[in-house]
């Protein structure tokens, strides 16, 4: 139940080679990513509720070093404590430390059911209630994914639906028959509990195929309402016991700004995205959308959240890692740094805000 690839694939290409073998690679993020990509930002997908993130699902690494040096970072056991945790130190690392040439990955078996099931609510507050009461109930679902009405108005323009432009739940349970149902059931009593309706659900290949396809089309459909804007893309996260609180906090801020904002959130893990669109022409306007990412990234941190779930740092974030981290954590991070990089060769400028020093 492993595999080793390098970095190149992507992790769609990969799932159609495991097909036949009945597994799969469990992480889907943008539909062009790389697993070399993959690793370097830490990132996850809709399935991380379920499956953990690329730092639960890499096993060993080979990575090659500032210096030339090739590292292997583990063996391929799915368990270890031997030593420092190197394949940690590099997932996540976003190109700093070294340029990962070999990935042992995690695979997980393709579920013998599943169903797949959506439910309307008048408020977003109420949508990421729900998200929240399934996942304290104990059930493991493998999706919970928020859309806000915004986004549900974009997917009808692109793509000529009619489904009610209000806060929207996706679901998906897994397991056997029997188990799967039992889920539906019981989210499906939950949801009702917090002004629910419309609670549908589908188990025929196609039709749930149709409707994950409208979860994953969420962004480009968003270009439907402004072919030809640009989209800021906000990623935060919070405990999942705040997400309530993060979303209808910004959602007031979105709801009553000059751009067209929709909200996007894996539920389930508290991360929390919107899409701002703005006219890339227009100072203003992105000076606006850039204003709305920041406030959503101080919210978040409010809340004992995350400044990216998932996207990393980059440039874009670095000014935000020093009230996230503190400084102590940053210098650390710039002595590791130091010791694997002294010339500043791998992505230099990324990750470690300049004004750090040790
Ligand atoms: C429509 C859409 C949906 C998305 N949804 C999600 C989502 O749900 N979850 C999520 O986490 N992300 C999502 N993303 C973001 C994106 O898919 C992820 O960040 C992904 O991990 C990037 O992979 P990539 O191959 O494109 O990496 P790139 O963008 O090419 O590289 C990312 C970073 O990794 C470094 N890097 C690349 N290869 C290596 C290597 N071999 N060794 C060392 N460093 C390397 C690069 O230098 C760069 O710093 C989405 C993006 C889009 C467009």
């Amino acid at each position: 139940m492993d595999v080793v690839v390098e970095p190149g694939i992507g992790w769609m290409e990969l799932n159609e080679y495991l097909e036949p073998y009945g597994l799969f690679f469990p992480l889907d993020p943008g539909p062009g990513a790389t697993i070399g990509g993959m690793c370097a930002t830490r990132c996850s997908g809709s399935l991380a509720v379920r499956y953990g993130t690329m730092r639960e699902n890499v096993i060993n690494l080979k990575v090659v070093l500032a210096n030339g040096e090739v590292v292997k970072t583990g063996s391929r056991a799915r368990k270890s404590a031997a030593g420092y945790d190197l394949t940690r130190l590099i997932i996540g690392s976003e190109g700093t430390l070294g340029v990962i040439t070999e990935v042992t990955l995690r695979l997980q078996k393709i579920p013998e059911y599943s169903v797949v099931a959506m439910c309307n609510f008048p408020t977003v507050k109420d949508a990421a209630d729900v998200a929240i009461a399934t996942m304290m109930s104990g059930i493991q679902v493998s999706r919970v994914e928020l859309l806000d009405e915004v986004q549900v108005r974009a997917i009808n323009v692109a793509n000529g639906k009619n489904l009610p432009e209000v806060p929207t739940l996706m679901f998906e349970f897994i397991g056997t028959e029997a188990y799967s149902h039992e889920q539906t059931l019981i989210v499906q009593k939950i949801a009702s509990e917090h002004n629910g309706s419309d609670f549908v659900f589908a188990e025929d290949p196609e039709a749930k195929k149709e409707l994950w396809k409208i979860r994953k089309e969420a962004l480009w459909a968003c270009f439907a309402m402004e072919p030809n804007f640009e989209a800021m893309i906000t990623d935060v996260c919070v405990p999942l016991s705040r997400l309530a609180e993060l979303i209808s906090r910004s959602k007031k801020e979105l709801d009553s700004s000059s751009l067209v904002c929709t909200v996007i959130a894996h539920a389930g893990d508290g991360n929390f995205h919107t899409v701002v669109l703005f006219d890339p022409n227009d100072e203003k306007q992105r000076k606006e959308a850039e204003r709305l990412n920041h406030f959503m990234v101080h919210a978040a941190l409010d809340l004992e959240g995350t400044c990216t779930g998932e996207h990393g740092v980059g440039t874009g974030k670095m000014k935000y890692l020093e009230k996230e981290l503190g400084m102590e954590a940053l210098k650390t991070m710039k002595r590791i740094k130091a010791a694997l990089d002294p010339n500043g060769i791998m992505n230099p400028g990324k990750l470690i805000p300049p004004h750090v020093c040790f």
